[in-house]
């Protein structure tokens, strides 16, 4: 969606690409920062201008902005303010991170699962990715019945990875909940990755090295789950919102840049953090709390190139907490 132009027409591998360009040759030299929080990210001295940078190499530099949330459940006034989020950010990739719907019946403040699906399925944003959160049980079908499939594309994440331009965001499992109904309808009604059929999703051996062998280093760059890896001041250290220890060991095994979660409504805001570090990983929970603005982040990823890599900067603006965090890796790691 670059230049504000409508996202929805473009189509194909370099969709999000914010530059057009060949590809480029080599990275440039990056020093290492740590992650900061502040209140203006674009403060910050920007490598891209880095004047020993050559016209050609410059214009091999795109961005491409993700918008993600979790923990809608139907809710009509979160998904009132997802859409006035999406108008207002014009992101390339819509990342909705678990808990999309609500088991247990509908109640006056949230909409019905057609609706919700509706709804979704008129964000302006070009891509629209869903990862599985526990509330995504047999309801699904009712929500794939309602998705306009012919007009717009879905694309579900379960063990498996999405390209979009040179971002590749790799969407985790949920270990609660009856997984089947939305293992069963990636490939069939739903357009879009191949369909890995994880019999024991909590054992990350047996999916999570194949996933990342078969797309490469740049499948470090996001990760999407539901629930949050455990231990950390981003969920509760007991109950079934605690997070999945499983998740720590992948963290710490494979060094993603950036892990979205949600699925623990409470202790980010009673602990007054919405990110937290795991080792060299940034971790950012964007679940929900009781009232009707939008608890989101917008990610904007600058690549050195339009084909699959790592990003080499990236701001993180979380709402309602007014705050960002940026990454700045070293592209050597
Ligand atoms: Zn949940």
């Amino acid at each position: 969606m670059g230049g504000g132009s409508g996202g929805r027409e473009e189509a194909g591998i370099f969709a999000g690409a914010r530059s057009q360009a060949s590809p480029v040759k080599r990275q440039p030299a990056v020093a290492s920062e740590p992650v900061t929080s502040q209140n203006d990210a674009h403060g910050r001295a920007d490598w891209i201008a880095d004047e020993n940078w050559s016209a050609g190499m410059r214009a091999e530099v795109c961005t491409v902005k993700v918008l993600a949330t979790a923990d809608i459940h139907q809710r009509r006034g979160k998904l009132d303010s997802l859409a006035a989020a999406v108008s207002k950010e014009d992101p390339d990739v819509v990342a909705l991170n678990g808990g999309t719907l609500a088991v247990g019946g509908t109640y006056q403040h949230q909409v019905s699962v057609a609706e919700c699906a509706q709804r979704l399925a008129n964000l302006a944003a070009c891509d629209l990715v869903i990862v599985r959160g526990n509330h995504e049980d047999e309801n699904w079908n009712q929500f794939l019945v309602a998705w306009p499939i012919k007009s717009r594309r879905l694309t579900l994440l379960h063990g498996s990875c999405f390209h979009h331009g040179p971002l590749v965001v790799l969407g985790f499992p949920c270990l609660l909940g009856d997984q089947v109904p939305f293992e069963d309808s990636i490939g069939t009604v739903v357009v879009e990755t191949p369909p890995p059929l994880l019999d024991r999703p909590a054992e990350i051996d047996t999916w999570l090295p194949k996933i990342i062998h078969a797309h490469g280093p740049a499948s470090r760059a996001l990760w999407l789950m539901h629930e949050p890896p455990s231990g950390t001041p981003l969920s509760t250290p007991f109950g079934p919102v605690s997070g999945n220890p499983e998740w720590v060991g992948a963290i710490a095994r494979f060094s993603p840049q950036l892990v979205l979660c949600g699925h623990d409504h409470v202790t980010p805001m009673k602990n007054r953090h919405w990110h937290c570090r795991i080792h060299d990983t940034l971790c950012v929970n964007v679940g929900q709390d009781d009232s009707d603005a939008l608890c989101f982040a917008v990610v904007e990823m600058t690549f050195p190139r339009r084909t699959a890599c790592l990003p080499t900067k990236t701001v993180v603006r979380a709402y309602p907490w007014g705050e960002s965090a940026t990454l700045l890796p070293d592209p050597r790691l």
